[in-house]
């Protein structure tokens, strides 16, 4: 067996870099073509933050050029300076709430009108937060259910009509496993996620014939994120929390940006309807215990 040291180098040269904020890779090896998205477009929703963000960074380094789009204009506005500083490549930032299809409309006129196509939309946008369902008020939960699941059909409905419908796409929905287990804490956002992989399966049908691949990310727990940062920190201080997820460790956002390229490029060609677990095997394992995580929910709430 190698030594403990060797075997912590020959994981850190498979992991890929990642950067812990809202900032760009300060370099970027590329594994794959860095042409392989080259002369496309993604509509990506979520773009300015977290996951989003570096999904964009990603795609533009392998030649796509990007809409990020979210609800703060000046939130997208500073991650498209920094994406298009970083990668030379276009990115257009712009506001939408995806519970208003009428904003995604507006957007999407924009985003043709400057890039005169659209190949690739990642539903990135989704809301969410640690609560114990007796303590979650209806609003709660029929927020967490609009923003996630009705914002994905919005918004999936609005490009079908106005460009996937005649050119064919591909569509990737940011998931999650929390419904696999049902995790404490997390009926909404579980319940929002579960419906959007449905989702996925119905489109991936209805919408085969017009050469539209419909796909489900599902991430485990990814260090750099807002979600992370309020929870993260936390499982990592209360428990042994990584020593039993399979590969013993978090994820990154450039390994979630990894996943999302394959199932955006021509690698995945032949995929459509189904979901990509990105984990390390977590969601087979992690604990799920009511009690425990109510400690930390309230911990984390100071
Ligand atoms: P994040 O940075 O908070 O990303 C959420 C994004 O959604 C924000 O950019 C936010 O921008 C946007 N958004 C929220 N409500 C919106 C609305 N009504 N209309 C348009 N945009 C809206 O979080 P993240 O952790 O990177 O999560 C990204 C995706 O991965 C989410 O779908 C999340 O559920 C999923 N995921 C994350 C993890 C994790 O460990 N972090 C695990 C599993 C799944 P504005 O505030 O500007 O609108």
């Amino acid at each position: 067996a190698p030594a403990p040291a060797m075997a912590e180098a020959a994981m850190a040269a498979r992991v890929p870099p990642d950067e812990d904020g809202d900032e760009c890779l300060p370099q970027y090896r590329h594994l794959l073509s860095p042409d392989l998205l080259a002369g496309q477009v993604a509509f990506i929703t979520g773009g300015g933050s977290g996951i989003g963000f570096r999904i964009a960074e990603i795609f533009m380094r392998h030649g796509c050029r990007t809409v990020i789009a979210s609800r703060n204009l000046q939130r997208v506005s500073e991650a498209s300076k920094k994406l298009v500083a970083a990668t030379g490549q276009q990115c257009l930032p712009l506001s939408i709430d995806v519970r208003q299809p009428q904003t995604i409309a507006a957007a999407v006129d924009e985003a043709l009108k400057e890039f005169k196509r659209i190949d690739i939309l990642i539903n990135g946008a989704a809301g969410n937060f640690l609560c114990p369902a007796s303590a979650l008020s209806f609003n709660a939960f029929k927020t967490v259910i609009d923003i996630d699941t009705l914002g994905t059909f919005n918004t999936s409905k609005v490009i079908f009509e106005k460009y996937f419908r005649d050119h064919g796409g591909v569509i990737v929905n940011i998931t999650a496993t929390l419904s696999y287990r049902g995790q404490a804490l997390q009926v909404h956002a579980g319940a929002a996620k579960a419906a959007i992989d449905a989702m996925t399966r119905h489109l991936a049908v209805e919408w085969g014939p017009n050469n539209i691949r419909v796909n489900s990310l599902a991430p485990g727990p990814i260090s750099g994120t807002e979600g992370f940062r309020r929870l993260g920190g936390k499982f990592a201080e209360k428990s042994d929390q990584f020593s039993l997820i399979p590969l013993q460790r978090a994820g990154n956002k450039t390994e979630i940006a990894h996943s999302a390229l394959y199932l955006a490029s021509p690698l995945s060609s032949y995929v459509t309807g189904t979901t990509l677990v990105v984990d390390g095997g977590s969601w087979l394992t992690s604990p799920n215990s009511f009690s425990a995580l109510l400690g930390i929910a309230s911990s984390s709430a100071k």
